[in-house]
């Protein structure tokens, strides 16, 4: 077998531990790469610092933004009375993309998860219980899986503890099969999961 250069290894490697890239995508990249253009690169790795430098976390919601609110949070026709609680900003953003959600959000930050030492501290629970009132709608759509599930249901005791009124708790889950991942469904399905969210 050849000896590859450093600098192609090392590529590789780095693109080998993002997900869903295994061992020969990561080289088929690398290749590509090599034969393009020295100023595709360039931007490219501008583009990926920036990420790092210049995405800020919503105050409100915690998910992704360039100043100091998200333009959903910042967006005066949205429902702030209904908020769909979600794992990760990319959740937000696969709900944004099926259209029709005129609500707001909020970002956990994952999921609790004691074989993974993520406990409810570790997310942005008690900054949920805050932004909580009267007359609210809560969408609980963390991911159906097991641990998804659980932090449904501690979030939904949480905030019947506190004692507010009128407030209407809802899960999604109709048509997205057990284990899967909100990032991943199609659009017709997480549809129809938002659709037909029940109380819980
Ligand atoms: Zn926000």
């Amino acid at each position: 077998m050849v000896e590859l250069p450093k600098s192609i290894k090392n590529l590789i490697a780095a693109f080998e531990r993002l997900p869903g890239i295994g061992p020969k995508s990561a080289s088929r990249l690398v290749f590509y790469l090599l034969n393009t253009p020295e100023s595709y690169v360039a931007e490219m790795a501008k583009s990926l610092l920036a990420i790092k430098k210049e995405v800020k976390i919503c105050k409100e919601c915690f998910s992704v933004c360039e100043g100091e609110i998200c333009s959903i949070c910042e967006d005066e026709k949205r429902n702030k009375k209904i908020i769909c609680v979600v794992e990760r900003a990319i959740d937000v953003m696969a709900i944004e993309n099926i259209g029709g959600y005129k609500g707001v959000y909020h970002v956990l930050g994952g999921v609790v998860n004691p074989l993974e030492h993520v406990s409810p501290d570790d997310l942005k629970i008690d900054e949920l219980i805050n932004r909580i009132e009267d007359n609210m709608e809560i969408i609980l759509a963390t991911n159906p899986t097991m641990e998804g599930e659980a932090t449904a249901l501690y979030i939904k005791k949480k905030i019947e503890n506190l004692g507010k009124k009128n407030i209407k708790i809802s899960r999604i889950g109709s048509g997205l099969p057990m284990g899967a991942d909100l990032e991943y469904a199609d659009q017709a399905t997480l549809s129809r999961a938002m659709d037909g969210r029940r109380e819980i």
